[in-house]
């Protein structure tokens, strides 16, 4: 199959070649996604190959989004990929938290099993495998979360040299740890988000920088593999439901353009639902779909959240998305901090464990299921984007009631699980353990 860049305005159209060094349409500002055509593969064929890799020992066929090549054929060599063997993570049944949330079932498709704890490592790998392709050396992004993490990763792995752009004293020290770890020159710019991003695209051009933000198509192209693989474990059977957070809403434009593409390759027969589920004070494409027809979009100013990576105001993807959640009946849903914070408990006491944008999905459904939006007996699958260990000061904290909204207010430790104190003293230890 050809692949070409193609603008997603439906009044634009404007296509360009697969190897431009583009991020926006140079024709109408518009978003960008890379289209196939030719003959389409056998679903068959396809699906039997994919599931003969598993037993494979190569890197390419370990890796759980390469595993799925053809389902994304930007590539014309695949020396120029590096793989740390993203994805194969697991879609874990969680009884508790299906009791919590009213469901007779939920599973979890665990994205924090990645090897940098989030789903951008899906992305990054194909982001990092154009970077190659197009002879870069570095690679920028403005983010102080898991993208910074992920992209430090996947292009020291690489050979090339990773910057990070940070909004200064706007720092997440826990993913910031990942990126210097992995050898990312970080520059604080006193600046905010947008003029950071707007610096970054002129440092770009001049410096020959490649721009791995997420409005990147070969990252969105990478992130379509999460459904794949989803859709393989479970033998292509369809769920009802799949609930992500929604935060830039880069997720929610590729699980969409990846289910589209699945059911016109005869992967799959039907689409599942999408619920997008955006915390409270963060939730600009949430208020956009209940303004009602006509509504434009307006973004939030100052985006207020604990659960950082979806702390966004001005998703740039928000057109995207819209396709995708009206294409599959879909719904968008928003959810408080208590909430988030909550339902992330009971994602712990299932033995799983997330961080808090992840459990937004949980406190989501919960929601959804009690308005009768979610019916009890649906099949639900939420997407669990990061890695319980993104965030242990908030878990910390949660669980000794000291956990603080981002207004001040104060966040019931509802599961709350304190460490205990005891003497060095085996009968009052046991009397306290019940023995
Ligand atoms: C990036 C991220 C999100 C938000 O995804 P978008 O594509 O920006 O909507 C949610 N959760 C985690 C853990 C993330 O890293
Ligand atoms: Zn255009």
């Amino acid at each position: 199959m050809t692949a070409e860049l193609i603008c997603f305005e439906r009044a634009c159209r404007a296509r360009y070649a697969i190897t431009e060094v583009l991020y926006n349409c140079p024709k109408c500002g518009g978003l960008l996604e890379a289209v196939y055509e030719g003959a389409v593969p056998d679903a068959g064929q396809m699906k039997k190959t994919w599931r003969e890799r598993r037993m494979s020992n190569a890197p390419l066929d370990q890796s759980g989004v390469w595993r799925y090549r053809e389902f994304f054929p930007f590539l014309d060599d695949y020396r120029h990929v590096v793989t740390l063997r993203e994805g194969n993570t697991p879609v874990l049944d969680a009884p508790v938290a299906a009791a919590y949330a009213g469901l007779k079932r939920i599973a979890f498709k665990h994205q924090g099993f990645n090897p940098t704890g989030s789903f951008k490592d899906n992305g990054m790998t194909c982001g990092a495998a154009q970077a190659m392709r197009l002879g870069m050396k570095r690679v920028a992004c403005v983010s102080t979360g898991n993208t910074s993490a992920s992209m430090a990763a996947y292009a020291s792995a690489a050979g090339m040299q990773p910057v990070i752009f940070i909004p200064h004293g706007n720092i997440s020290y826990g993913k910031l740890a990942q990126a210097l770890e992995y050898g990312a020159r970080t520059l604080q710019v006193e600046a905010n988000f947008d003029q950071i991003l707007a610096l970054v695209r002129v440092l770009a051009e001049r410096l020959g920088i490649y721009l791995l933000n997420s409005i990147n198509p070969f990252r969105i192209e990478g992130q379509k593999s999460i459904m794949v693989e989803l859709m393989d474990q479970r033998d292509w059977r369809v769920p009802d439901w799949i609930v992500l957070p929604g935060g830039n809403l880069g997720n929610t434009s590729a699980f969409g353009k990846a289910l589209r593409e699945m059911k016109e390759w005869g992967l799959i027969d039907r689409l599942p639902r999408l619920a997008v589920i955006q915390a409270e004070g963060s939730a600009p494409f949430y208020e956009f779909l209940h303004k009602g027809a006509g509504a434009v979009f307006t973004p939030v100013e100052h985006p207020k959240t604990l659960a950082t990576a979806i702390k966004i105001g001005d998703p740039v993807s928000w057109p995207k998305a819209l396709l995708e959640v009206t294409t599959t009946g879909g719904l968008v849903e928003k959810v408080s901090e208590q909430e988030i914070a909550d339902a992330k408990a009971q994602i712990g006491l299932c033995g799983i464990g997330c961080e808090p944008a992840s459990a937004a999905t949980l406190a989501g459904i919960r929601k959804l299921v009690s308005a009768g939006a979610i019916d009890g007996e649906a099949d639900v699958v939420a997407v669990l984007t990061g890695n319980v260990l993104k965030d242990p000061d908030y878990i910390y904290h949660y669980h000794t009631g000291q956990l603080k909204g981002p207004d001040g207010a104060g966040i019931r430790a509802t599961f709350g699980n304190q460490p205990v104190v005891v003497p060095n003293d085996a009968e009052r230890i046991a009397a306290l353990l019940g023995a």
